[in-house]
């Protein structure tokens, strides 16, 4: 199976061709969301950069099992050893069981993703389903002699882990730095060395989320679940992991200890990170106000936002820019962004109404040849858009006679349409379901006043015939006091 698909690989710090280990068969898997709140634009990158590569690979005809977690469990405050759970912490405040906190915002999630017309992964684990297959990983890497017990909890030992192995390849940390950074917190807590993490944690007796353990009665930590649920179903070594770059440390470098420990081999062969979302210049926190919840965008209502953003619109704006760019939100960027999403719909509309010429004087094949090299080249959706709106120019051209297309040509362009926008960056046209849905019902309205006309003047044979005819169509007819009601059957 042949590709000319080049990734950027954040292991080696270079593109690099992407050869998948068992082709046509593709394992990808994707850090998802610690589900304890409304899902925000935080969380609409990463699952738009990931389904793009999804859809791209399967558009190239890979077979991809693409694994997206759902992190249940462990996620402590400020991703540290030691804290509240996020779960629980929102359950006290909620006053609802963890599970049902999971559930609800999980929901929420899920809700958004479909909204974003985001294509579901293969599997959805979680970390809670997972508990067993994290206590023998625990078990593995202490016998390898990489871990240690202390007061009922289990600690990853980076120092003894770095004498064999590299910690910090990935991120590019230094543990000398690292000792010196983190020394403050030292004395805090039970660690040997303030940059050991935690595999297993003792529950406090508050503590809700607890399983039995041959340690101690508790729960796994954050970083763990990934290398679980990611060799599982994908086995020792896969082809790519992705996830945000403010992934990459603490948690995908753990990862990489975790699985190297316990299998004296790395698991992943390429890493693959999106890079973060800013407002107005500024990082997206709670604290500063600016933080956007998908469910506010798409309903406006935020102080913020100067209007309601569409689904579509946000999945346009993300993908204008390449994933390793970083991108800034703002009502300016917005609302150009929704003004070239419908350009681009406006265009496709056009093009199936487009009349055939004998000759071309554009030239389809090098458009479209040009459109796989900007994805091949680590998926440059921001260069794909910019030659789909190559096309736009050429569809409105054609449309005013300035240039001509052969019917051959015609339905190439089409079918590069049909490919590029809708099939791999996943854009639909929202307002077309929408003129529809009204069309149909002025329509119904009209049928209906007409068939009222006519049993006003008593003409019930013309009365029964249009609700026989509406019925071969599929269209129930029931008779109200004044009007009719109607239903698809
Ligand atoms: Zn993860």
């Amino acid at each position: 199976m042949k590709n000319n698909l080049v990734i950027y690989n954040s292991l080696s710090r270079k593109k690099e061709p992407f050869n998948p280990l068992h082709p046509p068969f593709v394992g990808l898997y994707v850090c998802g969301p610690t589900v304890y709140s409304d899902a925000h634009l935080g969380h609409a990158r990463p699952a738009i950069v990931f389904d793009l590569l999804f859809r791209y690979l399967t558009h190239l005809d890979y077979k991809v099992r693409y694994v997206r977690n759902i992190t249940d469990v462990g996620h402590l405050e400020n991703d540290a050893d030691e804290g509240e759970d996020k779960i629980e912490k929102k359950a006290r405040l909620e006053h609802l069981e963890p599970m049902e906190v999971v559930q609800k915002y999980l929901n929420n999630y899920l809700k958004n993703m479909e909204q974003l017309n985001i294509l579901h992964p293969s599997i959805e684990p979680r970390a809670s389903g997972h508990i067993i297959e994290q206590q023998q990983l625990i078990k593995t890497i202490l016998e390898k002699g990489y871990a240690y017990e202390i007061n009922g909890s289990v600690y990853f030992d980076v120092l003894k882990y770095n004498k064999q192995y590299n910690y910090g390849k990935l991120s590019g940390r230094v543990l000398e730095d690292l000792q010196t950074s983190t020394r403050s917190l030292e004395g805090q807590d039970e660690k040997q060395n303030s940059f050991d993490f935690a595999l297993w944690k003792k529950a406090t007796p508050e503590h809700l989320m607890r399983w039995p353990s041959p340690w101690s009665e508790g729960f796994p930590g954050w970083h763990l679940e990934c290398s679980v649920m990611s060799t599982k179903y994908l086995g020792e070594t896969f082809d790519i992991h992705g996830g945000g770059m403010d992934l990459q440390f603490p948690h995908h470098e753990c990862e990489i200890a975790q699985s190297t420990a316990a299998m004296g081999k790395e698991s992943v062969r390429y890493w693959m990170h999106n890079n973060m979302i800013t407002i107005n210049g500024q990082k997206m926190a709670r604290s500063l106000g600016n933080f956007i919840t998908l469910d506010q965008l798409f309903s406006g209502e935020h102080t913020m936002l100067q209007q309601s953003y569409s689904p579509m619109t946000i999945r346009f704006f993300i993908l204008q820019a390449h994933y390793r760019s970083t991108v800034d939100f703002s009502n300016e960027a917005l609302q150009a962004a929704e003004k070239g999403l419908q350009k681009l719909m406006k265009a496709s509309e056009t093009l199936s109404k487009l009349k055939p010429s004998l000759t071309s004087t554009v030239d389809i094949a090098t458009l479209k040849k040009k459109c796989y090299e900007a994805m091949d080249d680590d998926l440059n959706s921001s260069v794909l858009l910019s030659i789909l709106f190559e096309g736009v120019k050429y569809i409105n051209s054609v449309n005013d006679g300035s240039e001509r297309l052969t019917s051959g040509d015609l339905k190439s362009l089409t079918d590069l349409f049909s490919t590029f926008v809708f099939d791999i960056l996943g854009l639909k046209d929202e307002n077309s379901g929408k003129e529809n849905v009204k069309l149909t019902d002025d329509l119904m309205k009209i049928i209906i006043n007409l068939r009222q006309d006519a049993k006003n003047r008593k003409e019930w044979a013309l009365s029964d015939h249009i609700r026989e005819e509406l019925k071969k169509a599929g269209i129930t007819l029931k008779d109200l006091k004044d009007g009719a009601e109607w239903e698809v059957e």
